[in-house]
């Protein structure tokens, strides 16, 4: 499977809103900006980890997969039925 783009399936900690993709929540308007930077941060080390498994070096793919989920976890895709 190939991930895109960050995941979007966060929401905002003050009052539990969707995110929609932009700085401010679009119910409370609190700042998001740091929340979309640490989604992406760990977006990006998801793909580095991809592209150590595809290198075959996993002890670089375990790191940033650890990594990674410290930062964010995404849902897991809905199975097909
Ligand atoms: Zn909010």
């Amino acid at each position: 499977m190939k991930e895109t783009r960050p995941s979007l399936d966060l929401r905002c900690p003050v009052c539990e809103a969707r995110f929609r993709g932009q700085t401010l929540c679009s119910r409370c308007g609190s700042d998001l900006t740091w929340l979309m930077r640490i989604a992406a941060h760990a977006w990006a080390l998801r793909q580095r980890c991809r592209a150590a498994l595809n290198a075959r070096d996993l002890s670089a793919a375990l790191r940033h997969a650890y990594l990674a989920s410290q930062l964010h976890l995404p849902k897991p895709p809905m199975p097909d039925l």
